[in-house]
């Protein structure tokens, strides 16, 4: 039997117990405590849980929480750490609180916390009977995330005021990240190649880097984004690849895509879109849903951006070595376009 401390509307114990097997009947201004833990390695990324398929609620539903109800002469802060430890097997090191939130339709107040981790990254155990696998995610995709799983929005307002500060810092680095993006297509450029640049990063470390090499001449294919994929294959580790965000200068062509599919890598993020860039081509963008197919072969990728778009395009003013303003490159395309419609 599993009983639960009672609190008033201000937090205060009232000093009544009540039988989790009769949770509906809580009387009006009663509440019992329940706590969130949202789980974050040190070096970055959050810990998601898959939930059993065959549990009532949510089942085969991705979460970012280990939780539960408090137990009679439990604090938040007990609760927490017991609940982290029996869902996970992770011990919370110092639980920081994020928010506390009255829900008073189930008579509960839900405490939410941010326990970082300092484990192998491996020694989470499941529960059976409640979750079935685990996995880190790096913060960006984790942020997109959140806002799609139907049981991670339901989280994503107790977790609000961490994942707000998370996000700001996350721009920040996906404009750091690209702006290095730029230089290494810009670099290209001056050699005489496209001007076109990638990176990987893992957790806020940039692992490699790539700048366009194609030549058209020798029949060289040479894009960034498979001069990188190059670099990394079978250096690194399918789980370090899977927690890794590569940032490219511009909207990867399919077969580049093809070439970080099968790096292992699940998250992209662009500066310059596909239509921005189709301004400079003959054609106009292939409109298609890349993630959407990928995902029907069972490929998981995240395409995120644009990325200082504009920035971005003005790279495209070192091409092929000799600079030329973004302007009449476009002018002359939009000639070339007129003309083939003829
Ligand atoms: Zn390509």
């Amino acid at each position: 039997m599993e009983i639960w401390d009672l609190y008033d509307e201000q937090g205060n114990k009232t000093g009544e117990t009540w039988e989790r097997s009769r949770a509906k009947e809580i009387p009006e201004g009663r509440y019992h405590i329940v706590c969130d833990i949202l789980i974050r390695h040190q070096d970055g990324a959050f810990l998601l849980t898959l939930r059993d398929p065959h549990k009532d609620i949510y089942p085969g539903c991705w979460e970012a929480s280990a939780g539960g109800s408090a137990l009679a002469g439990e604090t938040p802060e007990e609760c927490a750490r017991r609940e982290m430890l029996e869902e996970t097997g992770l011990k919370a090191e110092k639980p920081e609180l994020i928010s506390v939130n009255y829900r008073p339709q189930s008579h509960s107040v839900i405490y939410a916390w941010l326990s970082v981790v300092n484990c192998q990254k491996d020694a989470v155990r499941l529960q059976e009977g409640e979750t079935v696998d685990y996995r880190w995610m790096a913060p960006d995709a984790f942020l997109s995330l959140i806002s799609e799983e139907p049981i991670l929005k339901i989280q994503y307002p107790r977790y609000k005021p961490y994942l707000d500060r998370l996000k700001e810092n996350c721009c920040m680095d996906n404009a750091k990240y690209m702006k290095r993006c730029y230089e290494l297509a810009i670099q290209a450029g001056k050699k005489g190649y496209d001007t076109f640049g990638a990176l990987l990063v893992h957790n806020g470390e940039i692992l490699e880097e790539a700048e366009n090499t194609a030549d058209w001449n020798k029949g060289l294919f040479g894009h960034a984004e498979f001069n990188l994929v190059h670099k990394c294959a079978n250096r690194y580790s399918d789980s370090v690849l899977k927690e890794s965000v590569l940032y490219t200068s511009c909207a990867p062509c399919e077969r580049c895509l093809c070439a970080i599919a099968s790096l292992g890598v699940e998250n992209v993020v662009f500066g310059v879109s596909y239509e921005e860039f189709s301004k400079l081509t003959p054609n106009d963008a292939v409109s298609v849903d890349r993630e959407g197919l990928l995902q029907k072969l069972g490929v998981r990728m995240k395409l995120s951006g644009p990325v200082l778009e504009d920035e971005g395009m003005h790279v495209f003013e070192w091409w092929g070595g000799e600079y030329r303003p973004l302007k009449e490159l476009i002018a002359e395309m939009a000639e070339v376009r007129a003309k083939a419609g003829n």
